[in-house]
């Protein structure tokens, strides 16, 4: 389903390499936990599986497609960032708009079927500012996977909220993870969420896969 063979990275400024020969396969449906130090490397591998940088060797498949040197908006890859960074400028119905093609039919009922996924429906017309950092965290969750991404790669999802939105966000997350069986790739600090939702743990430290749990 996604399988890296010998990545490497390396940022122009860096002067080692930030990723090294990382190697790894995860079946379709199935969810893979990426825990580890900061600064490991974590952020980067995401970054690199959705297309935002471009490693300087080695080879990205998803789905048996060939995908290394294919832009971003084309890989069918999802991705919800540490700070959902949604467009502040911009209403939540455009927000989830935003990564569906020019021709795309139906536009309005995608939103509400996104809305309704997310337990949102009705806050189309607010702007990021109007919403608390869990409901934006949903919106983002919204905006990643109304394409319809083959996978979807998390960062660090529950880092920027409160203790007490923690739990109901972390399960409703987990349950439209589970609802959609989409192929997930998660970066986490929490080896609890990695232990209760993972079905294969790695961990990156210093740009290289260390053990696998
Ligand atoms: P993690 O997500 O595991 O905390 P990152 O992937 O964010 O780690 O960072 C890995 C290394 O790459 C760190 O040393 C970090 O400082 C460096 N780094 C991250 N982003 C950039 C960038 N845009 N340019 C140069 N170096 C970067
Ligand atoms: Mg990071």
């Amino acid at each position: 389903m996604i399988h890296l063979k010998d990545i490497s990275f390396k940022y122009k400024q860096a002067k080692e390499d930030t990723l090294k020969n990382i190697d790894l396969s995860l079946d379709e449906g199935k969810v893979l936990a990426i825990i580890g130090p900061s600064g490991g490397g974590k952020s980067t591998l995401l970054r690199v599986i959705s297309g935002l940088e471009k490693p300087h060797s080695g080879q990205i498949h998803i789905n048996n497609i060939h995908m290394t040197d294919t832009r971003p908006e084309k890989r069918t890859v999802g991705m919800l960032f540490q700070d959902y960074a949604l467009f502040p400028h911009m209403t939540v119905a455009k927000n989830i708009a935003y990564g569906l093609e020019k021709g795309f039919k139906n536009k309005k009922s995608r939103i509400n079927e996104m809305l309704e996924l997310v337990n949102m429906t009705g806050y189309e017309k607010r702007y990021p500012h109007e919403l608390s950092g869990g409901q934006q965290q949903r919106i983002a969750l919204a905006r990643a996977l109304a394409p319809s991404p083959n996978i979807l790669l998390l960062d660090e999802p529950f880092s920027n909220l409160d203790t007490e939105l923690l739990v109901s966000i972390r399960e409703e997350l987990f349950k439209v993870i589970n609802t959609l069986n989409i192929t997930t790739i998660m970066v986490t600090h929490n080896i609890k969420d990695a232990e209760l939702f993972a079905d294969k743990t790695i961990r990156i430290e210093n740009g290289e896969m260390k053990a696998i749990i």
